[in-house]
């Protein structure tokens, strides 16, 4: 349904809708009824009460603080982060006079004591964390009193993870990833209680953050076949990990379910699995890490995650406007390949790996 503009049979009706949060038939900025439906379909999935989709994970990110947060606000987060986020939050908050403090997210204590009474208004974590694959434990979190709690769960999809069911306020997803899943559709969305998601939506609309009917339409989709995928490149996922563990070209290797994951504890206790993205260094820094995305031939470099293709990124080259010190604050080293495991059959990926593995020795 693409419509812009919807007809109503007398004038009474439409300021009646206009009276309204979040009409699904007045003007699509305000929302729209194929949106309405991909807002649903989330919202079932992580147990909230209502969503609100936007035009990309950083719309979501960018309308839920900016609609929850006023100057004078802070807001604590994780420095373990998506690294567009991390320039939000260190660069453009600051702009608008909201002070921000960036916290090792797998230390509860420390996002709790970063907490200032009456100030803080938003806690925003990642969890796993792109690109490392670190954790933030969700009931520590959930217990921190005051301030909205907000994760977003991109990493782990619905399928993986349902934040809200440990107690935290928000979650939010670039569904662009996992939950849309096949690489055509740039959407965002962000899931909680009726009386958040109202407040977010009203600066959302004013900003025209909404989300694309079209990009709602391939979401729905994706959403069909979320469990299935993420169930199969999750097991996937797992064996590739053991695989590259046992390999002497790799430095070492970051994956929620494997046993050497410094949190695999707390991963077994908040994940139903361990999702579709294994992070590894390799021998021979930024090098090794290039030459062992070319080699693979089934790995494709690319930029994205969760979709059906298998995908290598070398975070370091995206993040090179960050500071070596920053870079590794948030888990960036110069060998670190993220990848992205698709639908490929687990064999030929195995096989792949291990051609494209022993051809650094
Ligand atoms: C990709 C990503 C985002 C941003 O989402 P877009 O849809 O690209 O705007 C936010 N958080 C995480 C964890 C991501 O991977």
């Amino acid at each position: 349904q693409v419509s812009t503009a919807y007809e109503v049979p007398t004038v009474a009706d439409q300021a009646a809708l206009g009276a309204t949060a979040r009409p699904d038939t007045l003007y699509s900025r305000f929302g729209s009824p194929t949106v309405r439906d991909f807002e649903a379909a989330v919202a079932d999935l992580e147990g909230a009460e209502a969503a609100l989709a936007s035009a990309s994970g950083m719309a979501a990110i960018t309308s839920l603080v900016f609609g929850l947060c006023s100057a004078g606000d802070h807001v604590v987060a994780s420095r373990q982060i998506f690294s567009v986020t991390y320039a939000v939050l260190a660069m453009h908050l600051p702009r608008f006079g909201i002070d921000v403090s960036l916290v090792d997210g797998t230390d509860a204590e420390a996002i709790a004591a970063a907490v200032k009474p009456g100030r803080t208004q938003l806690i925003l974590v990642e969890t796993p964390a792109n690109p490392a694959l670190s954790l933030v434990d969700l009931e520590a979190l959930a217990a921190i009193k005051g301030p909205i709690k907000v994760v977003d769960n991109t990493f782990a999809t619905p399928v993986g993870q349902r934040p809200l069911e440990h107690g935290v306020d928000l979650v939010l997803h670039s569904a662009t990833k996992g939950i849309a899943g096949h690489n055509d559709a740039l959407i965002g969305v962000v899931a909680g209680s009726t009386d958040l998601i109202d407040a977010i939506w009203a600066w959302h609309g004013a900003m025209g953050a909404q989300a694309s009917p079209f990009d709602a339409w391939n979401a729905l989709r994706g959403i069909r076949t979320l469990p299935v995928r993420v169930a199969r490149q999750a097991e996937t996922a797992l064996r590739l990990a053991e695989l590259l563990e046992g390999h002497d070209a790799v430095e070492s290797v970051s994956y929620p379910f494997l046993p050497s994951h410094p949190q695999h504890d707390l991963a077994r206790r908040q994940m139903d699995n361990g999702g579709t993205v294994v992070a590894f260094e390799v021998a021979g820094g930024a090098a090794g890490a290039m030459a062992l995305s070319e080699r693979s031939r089934l790995g494709r470099i690319a930029l994205s995650l969760g979709g059906p293709e298998t995908l290598l990124t070398h975070p370091a080259t995206f993040a090179a406007r960050l500071l070596p010190s920053e870079r590794a604050e948030i888990g960036i080293t110069d060998g670190l390949i993220r990848m992205s495991v698709g639908l490929e059959h687990p064999d030929d990926l195995a096989a792949d790996l291990l051609q494209a593995l022993d051809s650094l020795g």
